[in-house]
């Protein structure tokens, strides 16, 4: 809705922008094309053009009335077009234009022409007939270069009289680059403009993607809330029971069944302590993290925490392997914070995995970068969501994961984890076929 509106406004604006910039640029137009008739008018007022233009026109009128026997005749389209084709001759204007354009200010490349727009008829003062020539109008071109009428604009009319004609002609101009010539003359204003939209959109943008971040922010919040009461639901029914259970005097006077109970609450309590320490880790993280750094030899501490994960896959129809590059490398790093985060990518591996489940551990080391590769042949995940499994409290939300208990906050405590210590992580995966974590160190 919120977004709807914004949108709207911004639609506006630009649609506003855009009325301004358009009605501007007809406006300059208009005025670029109001100087040039005026500049024209100057210049050819002086010369007298016009009257020898007309005193062209109406000889030939003349000498062409002659030779018809009477004047009914005049008002046929042959005389019309004998007329206009017999008038087109000398050019009056060229010269005139092309060499005082430049002193009033215009240089520029244009075409003229000089067309009949109104020819009247008459006999012995009575009109016989009178033609306008308002459409089609190049047919009655008199003089000039310009081949067609469509962008040119009108700069000099005139009418005059004599005997038994009436002549109106007007003069076209057109400048080819009288766009380029009128955006120009608006430079500042496209710019103010541009950067105007630019700052809008931006702004808009910019808001609309924090909102984004702010609703799935919220909404992974939300999800966060329900897994966590949900993870803490089951060890505490639990815990219930069995103290419900204690209370039984049959089962006090077994002592295997009170040791029984006793590790199921055991159980129950490390796993409430393990979603507590995961919850608290990333708060520590999301804080400031204080690295206590060591210098370990990476291979070894490696395999020390394999070993030690192989023992929880005791029973498990998992694999798990490990292949090392062949240098051993000694690297600073905070250990407990880098074996939270290896058990955290392997838990992952078991967590997500589909049948026959194998897992690698992988080395490598390239000039000055070190990588480990976590490898699972489990369910994968498509790219959209690899994209936001980093994310605090991200949870693939599809199939048979919502089975698969997790608050989200492991991986996110792995890049924070990583990216203190200078690295980085990325993820390659493929939906049904298996994930790739790989750390990459700087030595
Ligand atoms: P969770 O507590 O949900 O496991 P994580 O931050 O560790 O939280 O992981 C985020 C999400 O990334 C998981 O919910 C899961 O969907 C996906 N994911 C993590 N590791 C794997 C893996 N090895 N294979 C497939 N999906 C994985």
């Amino acid at each position: 809705m919120l977004i709807g509106i914004s949108l709207l406004a911004v639609f506006l604006l630009l649609a506003i922008q855009w009325y301004l910039i358009s009605t501007t640029f007809k406006y300059q137009n208009r005025q670029f094309e109001d100087e040039l008739t005026l500049a024209v008018k100057d210049i050819l007022d002086p010369h007298y053009v016009t009257d020898e233009q007309f005193n062209t026109l109406f000889q030939y009128a003349e000498n062409l009335a002659k030779t018809y026997k009477n004047k009914e005749q005049f008002t046929g389209k042959a005389l019309l077009d004998e007329f206009v084709n017999g008038v087109k001759t000398k050019d009056f204007y060229a010269s005139w234009l092309k060499e005082e354009l430049p002193q009033k200010g215009f240089s520029g490349d244009f075409e003229h022409a000089a067309v009949l727009t109104y020819l009247g008829l008459n006999d012995l003062g009575k009109p016989i007939n009178t033609f306008l020539f308002d459409t089609v109008m190049m047919d009655y071109k008199v003089s000039g270069d310009l081949l067609e009428l469509n962008h040119a604009f009108p700069v000099h009319s005139f009418t005059q009289s004599r005997q038994d004609y009436l002549i109106g002609m007007t003069i076209f101009l057109d400048v080819p680059a009288q766009r380029q010539i009128v955006f120009q003359r608006m430079w500042v204003l496209l710019i103010l403009a541009g950067m105007s939209i630019l700052g809008v959109v931006s702004i808009f943008l910019f808001t609309l993607r924090s909102l984004i971040r702010q609703k799935r922010l919220s909404d992974l919040k939300t999800d966060f809330i329900n897994n966590i009461t949900h993870e803490f639901k089951t060890p505490l029914a639990t815990i219930h029971l069995a103290t419900e259970n204690l209370r039984n005097p049959k089962i006090q006077s077994k002592p295997s069944g009170i040791a029984t109970l006793l590790d199921v609450i055991q159980r129950q309590k490390n796993r409430l302590q393990l979603l507590l320490d995961q919850v608290i880790e990333t708060r520590i993280v999301s804080k400031d993290l204080q690295l206590q750094k060591e210098k370990v030899l990476i291979h070894e501490f490696l395999e020390n925490r394999i070993k030690d994960f192989r023992m929880k896959l005791e029973g498990s129809n998992i694999e798990l392997n490990s292949s090392y590059s062949k240098r051993e490398v000694e690297l600073n790093i905070d250990t407990f914070h880098f074996t939270t985060i290896l058990f955290n990518l392997l838990d992952n591996a078991v967590k997500y995995a589909n049948e026959n489940p194998k897992i690698e551990v992988r080395t490598q080391l390239n000039n000055s970068e070190f990588s480990i590769e976590i490898e699972d042949n489990g369910i994968g995940m498509d790219a959209k969501n690899q994209n936001h499994i980093f994310d605090k409290f991200f949870r693939v939300e599809s199939g048979n994961i919502h089975n698969v208990k997790g608050l989200g906050l492991g991986l996110f405590y792995v890049k924070q984890i990583v990216l203190a210590h200078g690295g980085d992580i990325r993820v390659k995966s493929k939906l049904g076929e298996g994930t790739t974590f790989t750390i990459v160190l700087p030595i």
